[in-house]
């Protein structure tokens, strides 16, 4: 599984640790003192099957609260930070594996603070910041320059070119500072997300996250604070990039999905695949396809297999792409998504059904591979990315909870062949509290409120020892779970 020939030579896994998506079974690598610490042998563990599952790239996001001021004395949160990342890129490499970090580069502090690049100071910070962590990070063998998602900016004369500009300017200090990096520009939705006409009008607007998504501020048109870029305003940022891409260092490479939405669709910014293909012309391209794995806040066993082999197969298709990106915010949990997305890059034609018994057969015992056909039930809750292959019926759901909790209690997980982090045993566990949960919500009169609380103090815990984030959605999510079927 770790070696042999491979469809898409770049196959990385984007762990998103970020200020809002922190849960038990998500990494904490900010808040000391709280909850969901990984040691140095948790990443070996982690990257390990990372590299068993085929992947070669190990992907995290460089949030808002290390890229503020503090960063710039060097001391603190931002230090250990940087020294955990040192040690986890030595480790990826010792693997074989590359790391890879993602910054979008106006956005501030853990109030996700939105600095402009035309103004002095704002552009002053930025540059200050990038290098900093430029330097702080300088094994790093990918940096990928994301406009925004938070971030982005329309004050004092803000557009898509200003991102363009902007990413230019940054890739030269990226070179410096870490000769051996190469750079990825970040298209993500309409393109160019949060730059210029993509961002809401907000009148008076002073830079803050709070204002910009200030629901007062919404309208038909622009309903969300992005992704009011239209098809002819993607147009408009691609022919830019298109442009001045070939001042970009010679191997960047440029993320860009089959469509400019953020399921990858032709809605919204529309259809990209023939954007795709004229970056292509220029430099390699790759996608950053955020939800087709998982979504984000509610956290539960996913199942997506059918989507994420039929997006692999669609890329193939459509233009030269050398790879894309499997996201997670459970790293510790969505260990079959995991695998299978590993999977679907070596092979896009392998049959979802067939790679899901093949992993639950490797775990829980060839007797219980049929627990991979039983996984599909959970995919029963709505969300970002949430594209079922079937529907159910509540009946059977109960059914095949059933089934799915009395055969993880018998199986027997002391002969698992590959090498899971966390252990098959807790892994075990975790699906089993699921499939209970999932039971008793699909079942006759459940005790929603008592499984809120529960799924708190299983999932969310962390947040009764930090600060909500900028974006509290956490906040909904205990409630969300508790909902499901209802
Ligand atoms: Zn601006």
């Amino acid at each position: 599984m770790g070696s042999g020939s491979h469809y898409f030579s770049h196959r990385s896994c984007y762990v998103n640790f970020g200020e809002h998506l922190q849960n038990h079974w998500n990494v904490n690598l900010f808040y000391p003192g709280a909850p969901n610490r990984w040691t140095l042998e948790d990443w070996r563990r982690f990257l390990a099957m990372l590299e068993a599952f085929g992947f070669n790239c190990f992907e995290y996001w460089l949030t808002p609260t290390l890229y503020d001021r503090p960063a710039l004395d060097g001391g603190g949160t931002c230090a250990e930070f940087a020294a955990t990342l040192r040690a986890v890129t030595d480790a990826a490499h010792a693997l074989g594996l590359q790391t890879k970090l993602l910054c979008a580069p106006n956005t501030i502090g853990p109030e996700w603070f939105f600095a402009c690049p035309n103004e002095a100071e704002g552009m002053d910070l930025i540059a200050r910041l990038w290098r900093r962590w430029m330097r702080a990070l300088s094994g790093t063998d990918i940096v990928g320059i994301f406009p925004g998602d938070p971030g982005g900016c329309n004050r004092n004369g803000c557009t898509h070119e200003t991102f363009v500009d902007l990413a230019l300017r940054l890739a030269e200090v990226t070179k410096r500072e870490n000769p051996a990096a190469r750079v990825e520009i970040g298209t993500w939705g309409t393109p160019f997300s949060g730059w210029g006409a993509d961002l809401r009008e907000t009148p008076g607007w002073d830079g803050s996250w709070a204002q910009v998504i200030d629901p007062k501020h919404a309208t038909p048109e622009a309903p969300a604070h992005i992704w009011n870029g239209k098809p002819a305003r993607a147009q408009a940022a691609m022919e830019y990039l298109l442009k001045r891409l070939p001042e970009f260092p010679d191997d960047s490479l440029v993320s860009i999905n089959l469509g400019f939405s953020p399921d990858g669709d032709a809605t919204m910014g529309g259809d990209a695949r023939g954007w795709a293909r004229e970056v292509a012309r220029i430099r390699p391209i790759t996608t950053w396809d955020y939800s087709l794995d998982e979504g984000e806040l509610v956290n539960y066993p996913h199942w997506r297999l059918p989507r994420m082999s039929a997006h692999r197969r669609e890329e193939r298709a459509a233009a030269p792409y050398i790879g894309g990106m499997s996201y997670t915010m459970t790293p510790k949990l969505n260990l079959l998504t995991l695998y299978a997305a590993g999977r679907f890059f070596a092979d896009p034609d392998a049959d979802p059904d067939l790679v899901s018994r093949e992993f639950c057969a490797q775990v829980f015992g060839e007797e219980h591979a049929a627990i991979g056909e039983l996984f599909e039930a959970f995919e029963v809750v709505p969300g970002w990315g949430h594209y079922p292959r079937r529907q159910w019926s509540k009946e059977m759901l109960v059914a095949k909870y059933r089934e799915l909790g009395e055969r993880l209690e018998a199986a027997d997980t002391s002969r698992c062949s590959l090498p899971l982090f966390p252990d098959p045993e807790t892994y075990r566990q975790d699906l089993l509290w699921f499939a209970r949960r999932f039971h008793e919500m699909a079942g006759a009169n459940p005790d929603r409120e008592r499984i809120r609380r529960e799924y708190w103090a299983k999932s969310l815990a962390i947040y009764d020892a930090i600060p909500m984030s900028a974006d509290p959605r956490a906040e909904a999510a205990a409630r969300q779970f508790s909902q499901i079927l209802v």
